[in-house]
């Protein structure tokens, strides 16, 4: 299958109204120029938020089942287009195409999920301590939801969101990455065209704000978005979160991961291995819950590096390459920023390992910028500074450990906590290891990456405690009220037996 910029046309047929001179859109799989874009204004960011406040208003008041009626034909518009826009995303940010594709079903079910839910915002009644009283927790539409996303899941994360934000009744606005604002256009193209045929969605229901950090924290410092769910780095997120805390703003912050898998002696190899190999090296380490750190008993320490030592070498040079192409598992990464971020934590970390293989660019002519690596695996004597930060490329440090709770201090002992995984086939082991890892994600004999959307997602620390996606996330895009109501012909008691006689 060959995609090339023609899908950008295909997906993107009004793509002149946004050309301009402030931002270049180029591919990570050749480096070649896919659009010059212009940026919105101050003033054009003031408007969009004016529109989203007026398109709020208007959609709260549609029933939520309606509103789930749209997301159902946003579903099936996704269905329609799933493997141009799965192209897209492989063209724009480099995941080869069976993620890509990956990433649009994501698209499909969280709108399917989405409709179920649409008949479900349930809240509560109270039993209440007076009598001809009742008390009701009721969910209501919140306000415009501001959404800023990364570059390595360009749409699912939006579509995590705006899926769940609309059918509860509000509007969205969507700062896409900068690296990857095309994709962002084509979604809300085809979102554009679900509205235009149904009568309830007012104007500027979800619009797309194309910028960089700057228009992001313009939405960020703005009170009439009440909601900012911003999902990027740890940096990013220590930036925002105390912006929108100064203003009593809500965030949600889906951050930077530093996930372990634990190699017990229990572990089947033929099930781990694999798993460590796809969270390691698929998306070319480019997801927040990568595996970056594989923590092995001393009793397999030596056997299990070996053994991914192998595996890596078969990934070899004719698997690295064209996102696009069917044979390849690991694509480029995203710039050339990420591969020196890569180089230089190799350089770091070489005087302290006990052995470090992979890691060098792929000689291969794509053009002078487009950065294919070997993923890199690094062995190491114990858990050293350096492995405490993230490093979003395929870098993973192997490390031993003695008992299990060793390893559970080793896995804990970083600044981040999304995802986590054991391998092991001792009932005990598994039950310890669910109980103390501190992350958000915590899987038995299953890897580190590729979460389904019915869970919520999200981990804590400087991962920044958001959940996204499935279980009650959907809590977090309404606004809680509690209601008590008199129905009673004598004065009602107060509560707690006070009485204020005059
Ligand atoms: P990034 O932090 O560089 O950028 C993310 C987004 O934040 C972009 O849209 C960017 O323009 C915006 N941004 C940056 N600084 C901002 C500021 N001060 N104010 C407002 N907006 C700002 O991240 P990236 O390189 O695009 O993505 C990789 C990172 O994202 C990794 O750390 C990865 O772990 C994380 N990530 C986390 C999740 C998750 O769900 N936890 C999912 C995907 C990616």
């Amino acid at each position: 299958m060959i995609a090339s910029a023609s899908v950008v046309e295909k997906l993107i047929p009004n793509l002149a109204q946004f050309a301009g001179n402030d931002l270049v859109v180029t591919s990570p799989r050749d480096g070649a120029v896919l659009a010059t874009l212009r940026l919105d204004t101050a003033a054009e960011v003031d408007a969009k938020i004016a529109a989203s406040v007026v398109a709020f208003r208007a959609w709260r008041d549609i029933p939520a089942p309606r509103r789930g009626e749209l997301i159902r034909q946003l579903g099936d518009k996704l269905r329609a287009h799933k493997e141009d826009l799965a192209q897209l995303v492989t063209l724009e940010c480099g995941k080869i195409l069976e993620e890509g594709r990956g990433e649009v079903q994501e698209m499909i079910d969280i709108c399917d999920f989405a409709v179920g839910l649409s008949r479900q915002l349930y809240g509560l009644t109270i039993q209440s301590e007076r009598p001809n009283h009742v008390m009701q927790e009721n969910w209501l539409p919140l306000g415009p939801v501001g959404i800023i996303s990364a570059f390595n899941f360009p749409v699912a994360v939006w579509s995590w969101n705006s899926a769940l934000a609309l059918v509860c009744g509000d509007s969205c606005l969507w700062k896409p990455s900068e690296k990857t604002p095309l994709t962002a256009l084509a979604v809300q193209n085809m979102l554009d065209e679900v509205c235009k045929d149904f009568p309830e969605a007012p104007a500027n229901l979800s619009q797309v704000i194309l910028g960089t950090y700057e228009q992001g924290n313009q939405m960020v410092e703005d009170a009439r978005v009440p909601l900012i769910s911003a999902t990027g780095s740890s940096r990013m997120g220590r930036i925002v979160g105390p912006k929108v805390a100064a203003r009593f703003g809500r965030t949600l912050l889906e951050l930077g991961g530093n996930n372990a898998m634990i190699i017990t002696p229990s572990a089947d190899l033929a099930i781990a291995i694999p798993s460590i190999l796809f969270g390691s090296v698929g998306t070319a380490g480019q997801r927040c819950t990568s595996t970056r750190r594989v923590l092995v008993h001393r009793s397999l320490f030596d056997q299990v590096f070996e053994t991914l030592k192998k595996a890596y070498a078969q990934i070899g040079e004719s698997k690295i390459g064209d996102p696009l192409s069917a044979s390849t598992l690991v694509g480029p990464l995203i710039d050339k920023l990420a591969f020196d971020a890569m180089q230089a934590k190799l350089a770091e970390v070489r005087g302290e390992a006990l052995e470090v293989f992979g890691g060098q660019r792929v000689q291969e002519d794509r053009g002078a910028d487009a950065y294919y690596v070997h993923p890199a695996l690094v062995k190491l004597p114990h858990q050293v500074e350096a492995v405490k930060e993230e490093t979003f490329a395929p870098l993973t440090y192997v490390i031993p450990y003695d008992s299990l709770e060793e390893a559970l201090e080793i896995h804990n002992d970083v600044p981040q906590g999304l995802s986590s995984a054991v391998m092991t086939t001792d009932v005990r082991d598994a039950e310890f290891f669910k109980r103390y890892s501190d992350c958000g994600i915590a899987n038995v004999n299953i890897g580190t990456s590729g979460a389904e959307i019915g869970g919520a997602f999200g981990g804590e620390k400087e991962t920044g405690g958001g959940r996204e996606s499935g279980s009650d996330s959907w809590r977090a895009y309404m606004r809680r009220q509690t209601s008590t109501t008199y129905f009673g012909h004598e004065r009602p008691a107060l509560a707690q037996g006070i009485t204020f006689d005059v």
